[in-house]
């Protein structure tokens, strides 16, 4: 069993039965390549990255603003008059806790209109200072009753922390420093056994919603009192629904 040498968790070091083989590789390439500064050449699904230079995504970005901006005339909840409404505050009805993943975005995914929904999102769905925080804000201050943390099938924050459990990789302090939480949910699937990626997302998932009341005492008390529910989630790519983790 060998120890990572940047923290005292010791790694297992072959693949349980039933590891999602593939993706461990996918997510190792991809660390590897973030580890030697170069960017990855292509990513597990396959999809080619965006051939855009940055003044390409920034005009990108800057047309969607201007087809937002030319929809605010027409019916919906999303029109001229909500977002009049909107300048003056927001009531969203739940916050969500979601993975930076460009595929799990939860207002999309919940069909959420402006001022639905707050959402907190790193890669990971992880309760770190910013999000607890965040969080923190939208049940003391905004009244949210509902905290989602929603995490997702082939989340590549879990293939690598995955990556990681199996053996000491050489990572940018920052990438490393996020991924250590998650590897008690890592070593979690390991043992038990089966799709090790979705077990780390669900061990994860159920881990950070423990981790927001424990650590939290505005979450505790909201929650205590009867006006908090915080409850997981998990997002499947294939059929896009979401069910509960328990
Ligand atoms: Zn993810």
């Amino acid at each position: 069993m060998p120890a990572c040498t940047c923290c005292t968790v010791t790694f297992p070091r072959r693949t349980a039965p039933g590891h999602s083989r593939r993706g461990l590789i996918a997510a190792m390439a991809g660390l590897a390549a973030v580890a030697g500064g170069i960017a990855p050449a292509r990513a597990a699904s396959g999809l080619p990255p965006t051939t855009l230079n940055p003044d390409q995504a920034l005009e990108r970005l800057m047309q969607g603003n201007r087809r937002f901006l030319a929809q605010a005339a027409q019916p919906g909840p999303g029109n001229l008059e909500r977002r009049a409404i909107l300048a003056t505050g927001q009531a969203p009805f739940a916050a969500v806790l979601g993975c930076a993943d460009s595929r799990a975005a939860p207002e999309v995914l919940f069909q959420a209109g402006l001022g639905d929904i707050f959402v907190a999102r790193n890669a990971g769905n992880l309760a770190d200072t910013g999000a607890i925080g965040s969080l923190e804000y939208a049940v003391a201050n905004l009244g949210v009753p509902l905290v989602m943390v929603l995490g997702h099938e082939h989340c590549g924050a879990a293939g690598a922390a995955l990556a990681l459990a199996q053996q000491p990789l050489a990572l940018p302090a920052h990438l490393r420093d996020m991924l250590l939480p998650m590897l008690p949910a890592a070593l979690a699937a390991l043992r038990s056994g089966g799709d090790a990626v979705e077990g780390t997302v669900r061990a994860n998932v159920a881990m950070n919603v423990n981790r927001l009341l424990v650590e939290s005492p505005v979450l505790a008390a909201a929650a205590a009192a009867g006006r908090l529910k915080v409850v997981g989630g998990y997002y499947d790519l294939d059929t896009q629904q979401v069910s509960p983790i328990a």
